[in-house]
């Protein structure tokens, strides 16, 4: 099977040099083989698929692509799982806005990818279904939450994936598996439908393997939908003619206090050819920073504020109305023993989290006091760009760790800064995009780059001019 472009395979198509049913037929031979090597999919969706593409092709870019979707989007009659025991059979009836919007496109879905379960990790290694392997190196991880995703669009398979990023779950994926992984602006893209996990963090976005292919799927996903309140009025623009790799007017801010973390000195120096390749295309580019010690609020407010939310919206997940159910004497057992049942360790661990911070009594120093400080965070954020477009940082401190690899050091900087950073565009609901930056032990890293709200079009400009002057595009790994 060939590898092409969402913009390469619609030429194909339509030419008629790619018979589209002799496509798809070697796509999931090749589904397939890529399920056993990296265990990405939760769902094949073959016959819907192949009921898709028998509607006639039409000129828009995305007829007849195939796509898949993270396990978290409701998909009418096909499974939804979010890879969690307690959604395991789910069945919806309904599909979420983004999949109506992307059928009235023409797309066609291949499948549902695996994710850690209810988006709730940074691994993979809780989904259901076990791990999900990293293409690159099989016994490395994906990351998550998004991995299954991620993993599917780095094997070459399809050209763009669905994903959701709470705190980082499609960005750190995208990195550790040398793909382009985008959240637009909070509010740019309808939620409705998709399993939530904390509602003032969670963002739709995707992944692909290039530039160009993310401004069309972007496009195709943002506006408003009023099924969906938080989803803005704002005309969506075209991004895809709008994309320049003209970036000299553009002032770019290289955050030190992240990159400054950084311990491995090759991940150091692609990170330093990022910052002179940006020079070298006429940017204004200058360090900026912000409070150490702010920083360093991030990831205890994000784990505050997310498992906070996350225990109110799942809440529903009580065996009642729906999934997993066991049984009990009174209605109460009925609950406590099917969300014993239902949930993994680590959910539950994380739902006593929220509890705790949702208490009466400690809601005012915890929860509330978290959300005090997540303000703090964003106005320091926002007085950079009141000076700067773009700000730009590693998007982690090295290449996916081994499936088995004993955990990291949790209290150093390098860990609570460098690794968890990008939740502050989830804070700020800016749009934040991850590119590749070039390889450390023939491992994809990458590089962040984020912008004002709404500069979609800014932050998708620098992406693309950096990926074109880097020459880090299109890749994928599909053999050991
Ligand atoms: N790793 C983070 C968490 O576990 C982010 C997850 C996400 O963005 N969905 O909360």
């Amino acid at each position: 099977m060939v590898t092409h472009t969402i913009e390469e395979l619609h030429e194909l198509f339509k030419s008629g040099e790619l018979d589209v049913k002799e496509y798809y037929k070697e796509l999931f031979e090749e589904a397939k083989k890529q399920q056993e090597r990296l265990n990405a999919f939760v769902t094949i969706t073959e016959d819907e698929a192949y009921k898709a593409i028998e509607a006639p092709m039409t000129d828009d870019l995305l007829s007849h692509i195939p796509y898949v979707l993270k396990d978290n989007y409701n998909t009418k009659g096909i499974k939804t799982t979010a890879s969690s025991k307690m959604l395991a059979d789910y069945v919806p009836v309904f599909n979420a806005h983004v999949v109506d919007l992307l059928n009235k496109h023409g797309v066609s879905l291949v499948g549902k990818a695996s994710m850690d379960e209810l988006a709730m990790g940074g691994t993979n290694k809780s989904a259901l279904t076990g791990p999900v392997h990293n293409p690159w190196d099989t016994r490395r991880i994906s990351g998550g939450s998004s991995g299954g995703s991620a993993a599917l669009v780095a094997s070459g398979l399809i050209p763009f994936a669905l994903g959701s990023d709470t705190g980082d779950s499609i960005r750190k994926p995208a990195g550790f598996c040398g793909i382009v992984g985008f959240k637009p602006t909070w509010g740019r893209i309808s939620r409705y439908g998709v399993i939530p996990y904390a509602s003032s963090l969670d963002h739709v976005g995707a992944f692909t393997r290039n530039v160009r292919d993310m401004a069309i799927v972007t496009e195709a996903l943002a506006g408003r939908d009023n099924r969906d309140m938080t989803s803005s009025n704002r005309e969506v623009p075209h991004y895809l003619d709008n994309l320049t790799t003209d970036i000299s007017n553009l002032k770019i801010g290289v955050l030190t206090t992240v990159s400054n973390e950084v311990r491995n000195e090759e991940v150091k120096k692609t990170f330093e050819n990022v910052v002179e390749t940006l020079k070298s295309l006429g940017a204004t580019v200058e360090d900026v920073e912000m409070d150490k010690k702010l920083m360093k609020t991030l990831l205890p407010t994000y784990t505050i504020i997310a498992n906070s939310e996350a225990t109110s919206n799942h809440s529903c997940l009580d065996g009642v109305k729906y999934g997993d159910r066991q049984q009990g004497d009174t209605p109460d057992d009925v609950m406590i023993n099917s969300r014993t049942d239902g949930f993994g360790d680590h959910i539950k661990r994380r739902f006593i989290l929220g509890n705790l911070a949702l208490a009466t009594e400690n809601q005012e120093k915890m929860f509330r006091k978290a959300q005090r400080v997540r303000r703090l965070v964003v106005d320091e954020l926002n007085k950079i760009y009141e000076n700067y477009d773009i700000i730009i940082a590693p998007n982690g401190g090295g290449v996916a760790p081994l499936i088995d690899e004993a955990a990291e050091d949790y209290l150093s900087d390098e860990y609570i800064i460098l690794e968890n950073w990008l939740c502050l565009a989830n804070f700020a609901g800016t749009p934040s995009i991850s590119i590749p930056s070039g390889f450390v032990d023939n491992m994809p890293v990458a590089v962040n780059i984020s912008g004002r709200i709404f500069e979609e079009q800014t932050v998708l400009n620098c992406a693309y001019a950096l990926e074109e002057a880097l020459g880090f595009k299109n890749q994928y790994k599909r053999e050991d």
